[in-house]
Parts: structure tokens; C-alpha cells; sequence
């Protein structure tokens, strides 16, 4: 292929990258965004593999297949409450690439002729893009292992936290003037320290983000490693991947953005490790008498109620309730109670997390609410049922300065006159803090998994004539 064409097709797929993002960001034309991104990156594979000069096009396609090959069989497995985790294991992989091209771009540097202004530019991109794509790698592998809970979800609190921080980034900008200052001997070892300073700094910073802050950390690394694959572009001279890179990053930077607006976060706070967090003491997991109830006098609380608001959380995708919780939401609105659903931003594990489930359960666009849409109605609610939910419904956000969720927006649910509260134990949600909701006097638990008690609730409304 002529570099003309090469270059073509590049701006072709940058514009379905574009077009991608475009159709991502509403729900109605995700799936066609997600078509746009594979026609892009088909696009963009092509004209890499047949470009001028490309070598090892064997070596590619052995590398494809395997790689093709793990990805469909894990991806095709992975259930909807486990893709943060996927795409946190992925984020390190592009982190994992930086470096790797970094290192290489480094040996091959030292065969070619350049000028020295090239190769000061040359070395700062090889810096950057090891720098970047360490604490993207590391900080991706904490995110997944705190997503995975093989990791406590609670902040890492090591004292002097916030100086480790910046004695880090002061020592890496040190380290790049020596890196494009000293001989070639010392290039080595300065490059090597960096990684592992880097890969530390990572690690801390997301180490150092509790729980409920996960949502923020994850769209920020989805940032870094845009930034890290765009650094990769200008190493390797491909504007493509710059491009992309760039997309990636800024997309992913706005993304944080709103997310921490929507979770009444600083930005600056939850991209530099939770700076100017508040030191947090855990709520006492015995905070007093809590009321059980059973499924019939659930059932006869539901058919009292004018209006019902239901509130689910990560708790019905893990039990798969969406398409029971759809059909008892039927038979209510059938008696005439007015149904309305209410969604947290964060709630679930995935932004959108619970729109998805009940879109995928065919719950009408109209009885879903957001956050805000909903939030002053629940005084003049009858009964709210809450299914799977914790964090977001838990009033320690609003009335605990120290609580480590404290300033989140919160679905007020204790202010309607019954709650119900659908979950297997007195268990905490992922933040690992518990909950005054619980323990209030017009709160009762109905303990069990969702998905049994709403089809047992069904059922029992089915079976009962008025
Ligand atoms: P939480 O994680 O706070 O709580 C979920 C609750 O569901 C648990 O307390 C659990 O209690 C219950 N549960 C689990 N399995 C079942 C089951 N089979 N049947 C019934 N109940 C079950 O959920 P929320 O949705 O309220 O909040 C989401 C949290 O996750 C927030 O802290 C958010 O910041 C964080 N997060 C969100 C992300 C996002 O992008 N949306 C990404 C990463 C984290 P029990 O064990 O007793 O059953």
C-alpha cells in the first residue's frame, strides 16, 4: 500500500473512531457505536499490516490468533457484573504494551542515526511512555484486584501518603533531564529505576481510593491508558495511535470528570490518590435492632401502597432479578399502584449498570428515573423497595462528616413511609461501611437472595384475589 493510501485509511478509521464515541454515549446507539469502533480498528489493522516497510506480518497473525483466541473464549464467559474487572485487566495489558514498545524503542534507538534534537525528543517519548504506562499497568492490576475483592476496598492509608506522592513525581521529572543528560550507560539503570518508581506511584494511587470512589478510578484509568497509547503513537511515528491515544484519553479524562461531579467528588482529589480526602473512621457494624419481615407481609405492605419506588443495586444484577422484578412491577401496576423505578449513577459496578439490566428485562424508558429526576419524590412515597442496594441508599453520606462515603448524593429512600429492604445479610456494600438505612423504624429486611423473594412476591400476588 501506498503511505497516501496508508494515510487514508488512518483518518477513515480515526473518523469511525469518532463516530464510535458518538454512538457510545447514548443507549439507543451503543450497539451501533460498538460496530463503528470494529470498522475502525479493522480498518486501521489492514493498513498497518500492508503499510510500507511493515515486517513480521507472521509474527502479527500468530500473535492475533492467540490473542484473538483468549479473548473470545474469556469475554464470550464474563457475566455483566465482571466487566469493570475485564476492562481493568485490560487497561494493564495497554499499560503493559507502553512499556514494552518503550524498552524496545530504547534498544533500537541506540542502531540509528539520528540528529540530537531527534533523539532528546526520541528519549523524552521512550521516558513518558514507560513513565505513563507503568502507573497505568500497576494502578489497573490494583483496580482489578479490588474489583475482584482479592484486595481490601477500603483506602490504603501509609503516613505521608500524599509526600510519597509528590517525592515520586518530583524524582521522575529529575530522573528524565539525567535520562536525556547522561551516557549510555547510565541510561539503563535510570530507565529501570523510573519503571519501578512508577509502577509503585501506581500502585498507591489506587490503593490509596476507597471503595466508593472505584467508579471515578476506573474511567481514569481508561484515561491513562489512552495517554499511555498515544505516547506509544509518537514513538512509533503513527499518527493513528496518537489519535486514538488522545480520543482515549481526553474521553476518558471527560468521563472521570462526570463522574465526580455525580458523586460530589474533587476531580484533583481522585486523580492525585484521594489528596485532601478526609481520613475516615468506619461506621459501627452494630448499630442497633433491625426489623425482618417475610414475603407475605411484603406482598400485603406492596397491594396497600398507592406508589411504589424501586431501587435496585449491584445486588440484583448479581442475583439476576431484572426479569422477575419486571414482571411483579406488571402485576402492581395492573392493580393500579403507581411503579416507578430509581437509579443511582453509580450504582451496580459499571456506569449504566442499571439502566442495561432493565432496559435488557424490557422495563419501559418511562418508569425509569434518574437520581435527581426522583429524589424529592420519595417523602410522598408509600413504600420503597430497595433491591441489592447499599451504598447508594445509605444516609451516612449525608449525615456523617467522617464516613467514608460522606458527601456522595444519595437516594433518599428513609424519607418514604416504608422501606424494604432486599438483601441476603446485614452485610456491607462495596464501600465496606455499614448502614444506618437498616436500622431505621420503617425499614424491615426480607433476607434472601432477590432474584427467589421478588418471584416468590409474584407469585404470591398472583395467587391473592384482592
Ligand atoms: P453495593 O455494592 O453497595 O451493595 C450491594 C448489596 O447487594 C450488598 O450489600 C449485598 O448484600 C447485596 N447482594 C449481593 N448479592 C445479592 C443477591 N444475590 N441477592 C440480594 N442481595 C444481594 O451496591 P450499590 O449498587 O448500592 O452501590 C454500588 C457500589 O459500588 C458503590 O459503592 C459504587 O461506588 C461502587 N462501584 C460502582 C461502580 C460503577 O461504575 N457503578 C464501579 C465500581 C464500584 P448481601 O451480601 O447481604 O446480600
Amino acid at each position: 500500500m501506498s503511505s497516501g493510501l496508508v494515510h487514508t485509511a488512518y483518518i477513515l478509521a480515526a473518523v469511525f473512531f469518532i463516530l464510535s464515541l458518538a454512538g457510545l454515549s447514548k443507549q439507543k446507539t451503543a450497539r451501533l457505536g460498538n460496530y463503528y469502533g470494529m470498522a475502525g480498528m479493522s480498518i486501521a489493522l489492514i493498513a498497518t499490516i500492508f503499510s510500507q516497510g511493515y515486517e513480521g506480518l507472521i509474527w502479527t497473525v500468530i500473535a492475533m490468533l492467540i490473542g484473538g483466541t483468549i479473548g473470545i473464549k474469556y469475554t464470550k464467559k464474563v457475566e455483566m457484573t465482571k466487566i469493570p474487572e475485564l476492562v481493568a485487566i485490560l487497561h494493564s495489558f495497554v499499560g503493559m504494551a507502553a512499556i514494552l514498545v518503550g524498552y524496545n524503542n530504547y534498544i533500537l534507538l541506540q542502531e540509528e542515526y539520528i540528529t540530537q534534537t531527534e533523539q532528546v525528543i526520541h528519549l523524552v517519548e521512550i521516558f513518558l511512555a514507560i513513565f505513563i504506562g507503568s502507573i497505568t499497568f500497576s494502578g489497573s492490576l490494583v483496580a482489578f484486584g479490588k474489583l475482584r475483592e482479592i484486595l481490601s476496598s477500603k483506602p490504603l492509608n501509609i503516613p505521608y501518603k500524599h509526600i510519597w506522592n509528590i517525592a515520586a513525581l518530583l524524582i521522575s521529572i529529575f530522573l528524565l533531564f539525567q535520562f536525556i543528560e547522561t551516557g549510555t550507560n547510565w541510561k539503563v539503570l535510570i530507565l529501570t529505576t523510573t519503571t519501578l518508581i512508577s509502577l509503585a506511584f501506581g500502585y498507591h494511587l489506587v490503593a490509596s481510593i476507597g471503595g466508593a470512589d472505584m467508579p471515578v478510578v476506573i474511567s481514569m484509568l481508561n484515561s491513562y491508558s489512552g495517554w499511555a497509547a498515544a505516547a506509544t503513537g509518537f514513538m512509533l511515528q503513527n499518527n493513528l495511535l496518537i489519535i486514538t491515544g488522545a480520543l482515549v484519553g481526553s474521553s476518558g479524562a471527560i468521563l472521570s470528570y462526570i463522574m465526580c461531579k455525580a458523586m460530589n467528588r474533587s476531580f484533583i482529589s481522585v486523580i492525585s490518590g484521594g489528596f485532601g480526602q478526609i481520613q475516615t473512621i468506619d461506621s459501627d457494624s452494630t448499630i442497633g435492632k433491625y426489623y425482618t419481615t417475610d414475603i407475605e407481609n411484603v406482598t400485603k405492605t406492596l397491594i396497600n401502597s398507592k406508589s411504589i419506588i424501586i431501587v435496585p443495586g449491584y445486588g440484583m444484577a448479581v442475583a439476576q432479578a431484572q426479569y422477575p422484578v419486571y414482571e411483579m412491577t406488571e402485576k402492581l401496576r395492573a392493580r393500579n399502584i403507581d411503579v416507578k423505578f430509581a437509579i443511582h449513577p453509580v450504582a451496580g459496578r459499571l456506569p449504566g449498570h442499571m439502566n442495561v439490566l432493565l432496559a435488557e428485562a424490557k422495563v419501559p424508558y418511562d418508569l425509569v428515573f434518574e437520581m435527581d429526576e426522583i429524589n424529592h419524590k420519595l417523602s410522598k412515597t408509600d413504600t420503597v423497595l430497595v433491591i441489592g442496594a447499599n451504598d447508594t441508599v445509605n444516609p451516612a453520606a449525608l449525615e456523617e462528616e467522617n464516613s467514608l462515603i460522606a458527601g456522595m448524593p444519595v437516594l433518599k429512600v428513609w424519607h418514604a413511609r416504608n422501606v424494604i429492604i432486599l438483601k441476603r445479610s446485614m452485610n456491607t456494600g462495596y464501600a465496606g461501611i455499614q448502614n444506618k438505612l437498616f436500622f431505621k423504624e420503617n425499614t424491615a429486611m426480607l433476607f434472601g437472595d432477590a432474584k427467589d423473594n421478588i418471584e416468590a412476591i409474584s407469585q404470591t400476588l398472583s395467587n391473592r384475589k384482592n
